[in-house]
């Protein structure tokens, strides 16, 4: 099942970028010159995480569709969780 290791590592990094922006959000916050250099690369880092949560959102929206395939084509894996032989989506 590589499409749900994938799924996981498009998560995990869709995680990272969203901490980079909160943590960069949270210490802005704190800094008296909102408008200074530090300040706006400070900003410039937080659009660009947040274009890249985008980004991986729009990835993660192809490679995990919503499965409408009829329940005959269900099946269990080997650690017995289900999921569709006809597209392969864990359910
Ligand atoms: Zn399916």
């Amino acid at each position: 099942m590589t499409v749900k290791k994938a799924i996981e590592v498009i998560e995990l990094a869709m995680q990272h970028y969203q901490t980079i922006v909160n943590g960069i959000t949270e210490l802005v916050s704190k800094w008296e010159d909102k408008d200074d250099m530090p300040s706006r690369m400070a900003k410039m880092l937080v659009i660009e995480a947040e274009q890249s949560i985008m980004v991986l959102k729009l990835i993660l929206k192809q490679i995990k569709p919503d499965c409408k395939h009829l329940k005959k084509y269900r099946d269990r894996d080997s650690k017995g969780n289900w999921y569709c032989t006809n597209c392969n989506l864990d359910l």
